[in-house]
């Protein structure tokens, strides 16, 4: 249920609501909005539940929530969530754009890349330390190393760091090094990492997997926002088809849907999303016209040697010419990047 409070309603008011919710068994989420207060009050719901939380101070109505995920629904907060970690940040009038390599693999690679992106306009640094791959035999990424190098690419250039975090039990070394945690699609559904990255400060980039829905995928994010971060963005990075001309097919109709469904911020992988280098640039632009709260893209200084998907990466001047191409559309969509 969704104990929406008055305008004017105390502090204290709000605080005794908390409690109110709590003593009922349900679990409360506070957001405070610009306009005013509202509490997400989790668990099975009554009418009698209803009638009690309706009586209480400061109280202006109590609805249901109609969704399935409660927390991240735009039922319960109508105003956007802007995720800001560092140099980033996402889901207000500026467009967050995430890019860097795939994997990192050297000290030189990621820090050319890191300036590079930089200069051309990105706001945060990509790149895996702890690769998922399909194969056991390809390369697994440098791990702790690989973050160091993420980290010393942070202190030069300032850009905020994006890398994935593939197992629960590695959650504490990444968070060490990491602004932003990536959960990669093949463990968007791995729920005891989501709720291990729910009780951490960093903002979390959730990506949706392959095979799942949209509802499954704002189910992914509500148990981290259950478990207490509401720094969350969902990452369309596109889905498996019957389709083979492209890697995977990138649906770009996911941004204005979430958009309507949930409060939290949208970025498109259009790298991903394509899975080959000549598709990205225009898929880039169309994420943006189609209203993505942000970009991560796969950029690498030689493509053709890198040691996980260069098909799908942009060179240097490729990325450069992506980011000119981005920003006239976003200009005309009265948005920053
Ligand atoms: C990646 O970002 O390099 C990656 C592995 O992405 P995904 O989880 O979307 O496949
Ligand atoms: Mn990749």
């Amino acid at each position: 249920m969704i104990v929406v409070m008055r305008k004017e309603a105390s502090q204290a008011e709000v605080e005794h609501m908390v409690e109110r919710v709590q003593q009922l068994g349900l679990k409360p989420h506070v957001i405070v909005g610009v306009e005013r207060t509202v509490i997400a009050a989790v668990g099975s719901e009554s009418k009698e539940l209803k009638e009690s939380l309706e009586s209480g101070p400061g109280v202006a109505e109590v609805l249901p929530i109609l969704a399935p995920y409660k927390v991240a629904s735009r039922e319960v907060k109508s105003e956007r969530t802007v995720v800001t970690a560092g140099s980033f940040s996402c889901g207000g009038k500026q467009i967050g754009v995430i890019a860097g390599p795939c994997s990192v693999e050297s000290e030189k690679q990621i820090l050319d890349t890191a300036r590079a992106v930089k200069a051309a306009g990105a706001t945060a640094l990509r790149g895996g330390a702890f690769k998922p791959r399909t194969s056991p035999y390809s390369f697994q990424g440098m791990k702790e190393e690989g973050l160091k190098l993420l980290a010393k690419a942070r202190e030069e250039t300032g850009l905020a760091v994006v890398t994935e975090v593939l197992a629960t039990e590695d959650v504490p070394m990444v968070a060490a090094y990491a602004d932003v945690l990536q959960i990669g699609a093949r463990n968007m559904q791995n729920y005891r990492l989501l709720e291990a990255v729910g009780r951490e400060k960093q903002a979390v980039l959730l990506k949706r997997g392959p095979s799942a829905t949209m509802e499954e995928t704002l189910l992914a994010a509500e148990y981290i926002l259950d478990a207490g971060n509401p720094n969350v963005m969902l990452c369309e990075r596109g889905i498996r088809t019957f389709e083979t001309h492209t890697r995977f097919t990138l649906p770009l109709a996911s941004v204005p849907y979430l958009h309507a469904k949930t409060h939290l911020p949208v970025v498109v992988d259009p790298s991903h999303g394509t899975g080959h280098t000549y598709l990205v640039p225009q898929m880039a632009a169309a994420s943006v016209a189609a209203g993505a709260d942000g970009l991560i893209l796969e950029v690498h200084p030689d493509p053709e040697r890198a040691s996980s998907d260069g098909y799908q990466s942009l060179n240097f001047e490729g990325f450069q010419k992506t980011m000119e191409l981005c920003r006239r559309v976003a200009a005309a969509l009265d948005r920053e990047m």
